[in-house]
């Protein structure tokens, strides 16, 4: 059974501190320098597959601008 999880970025509240960034045991978040939130900070987002939704980067979250998801997937 393989695990997938994703995150959502609350913009409004994300201030591209990076934290969940050195936080995240995946390595699969960065800032997206390409992009800009409402209040000019970069966001966080996720670069490459393999995030677990473990939550770790939620709960570091200073702004509680991160909502983890996670679904399980059963090989038939
Ligand atoms: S989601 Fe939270 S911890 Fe991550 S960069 Fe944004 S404000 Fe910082
Ligand atoms: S839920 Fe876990 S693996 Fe996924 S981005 Fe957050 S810290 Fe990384």
């Amino acid at each position: 059974m393989a695990i997938k999880g994703w995150i959502e970025v609350d913009e409004l509240h994300c201030k591209g501190c990076g934290l969940c960034v050195a936080a995240c045991p995946q390595n699969v978040m960065s800032l997206d320098m390409e992009r800009l939130t409402p209040k000019g900070y970069h966001p966080v987002h996720l670069h490459a597959d393999g995030c677990t939704g473990c939550g770790i980067c939620a709960i570091v979250c200073p702004d509680a601008a991160l909502t983890v998801f996670r679904e399980a997937k059963i090989k038939a």
